[in-house]
């Protein structure tokens, strides 16, 4: 990449006008607006940008341990203000996922304890572990008490033909700027390959989450942003969705692979992304 004349240690990879134009922005939580409990640099004032000038926001999260009125409440603690309906997350629509696909059924839950709040309020029979021979379905989730019983129970259940349902497949799960847990991804591919099965997967890069979102932003899959920092998921979906791709690359070294797609805008930061917004805004139609 080629460095740009004007800021210092700035680099572009020169936006072209359609970022000006964009009339919705979809912006990941983890890794994009915060890491664990710190809100990275720049959100406040870009979600108060795009809303001042009537752009509207939806948080996109594949946030496998709390649903959007958990993630709606510790955004509005850190200083964005949202409500329910701000938030999307592939969390709350596994339990509607299942309904579509199999109706009210008995389910197995490895995730955490608002998992089984969502399910039972969807309809749905909440197993204990012991009895997981009478799962008609699997949910695997982000579940902070993994352990090798509740891995043999899911996969058991799914072996034994139980429907298998991951909220999404992401590897790892930021706590921090620069550590993880293991994420729902890799839980999810134990139960896989115990039970030699595949999962249907609720979150990015999958459609069911896109879909939403574009519904709330209220604009077309084109004039929408997808905004994140997880190639795979992020970037993949959004581009399958037809939306307007922007890679936060935190490592700043905007190194994409050969078998990544190709982002619409690449930048380091969310401030970096407010300026190259700021400045394509002011090019008259
Ligand atoms: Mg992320």
């Amino acid at each position: 990449m080629q460095e740009e004349g004007g800021m210092e240690g700035e680099t572009t990879n020169a936006p072209g006008p359609s970022l000006g134009r964009l009339r919705g922005f979809a912006f990941d939580l983890d890794g994009t607006i915060w890491a664990g409990s710190t809100l990275l640099p720049g959100a406040i004032e870009l979600v108060a940008a795009l809303r001042s000038s009537d752009i509207p926001v939806v948080f996109a999260s594949n946030s496998s341990r709390h649903g959007a009125a958990v993630l709606a409440a510790r955004l509005t603690g850190m200083g964005i203000s949202a409500g329910e309906r701000d938030v999307v997350a592939a969390f709350d629509l596994v339990a509607d996922e299942i309904v579509r696909r199999l109706g009210r059924v008995r389910v197995l839950p490895l995730a955490t304890a608002d998992m089984d709040e969502l399910l039972a309020s969807a309809g749905h029979d909440v197993l204990p572990l012991e009895d997981w021979a009478r799962a008609q379905a699997v949910v695997v989730g982000n579940d902070p008490a993994f352990d090798f019983g509740r891995l043999r129970a899911a996969s058991r259940a799914v072996a034994a033909g139980a429907a298998f349902f991951a909220v999404n497949m992401d590897a790892r799960f930021p706590v921090a700027q620069d550590a993880f847990d293991p994420g729902c991804g890799a839980l999810v591919e134990a139960v896989a390959t115990a039970a030699e099965a595949r999962p249907i997967v609720i979150g990015k890069p999958y459609a069911p989450l896109f879909e939403r979102t574009l519904e709330r932003l209220g604009c077309r899959a084109d004039e929408a942003a997808m905004v994140g920092d997880n190639m795979a998921s992020d970037i993949v979906g959004g581009r399958a969705a037809g939306m307007f791709t922007v890679w936060i690359d935190g490592r700043g070294d905007r190194a994409v692979d050969g078998q990544s797609p190709r982002p619409d805008l690449i930048a380091r930061n969310l401030p970096e992304l407010h300026r190259f917004w700021q400045n394509q805004r002011q090019i008259p139609e």
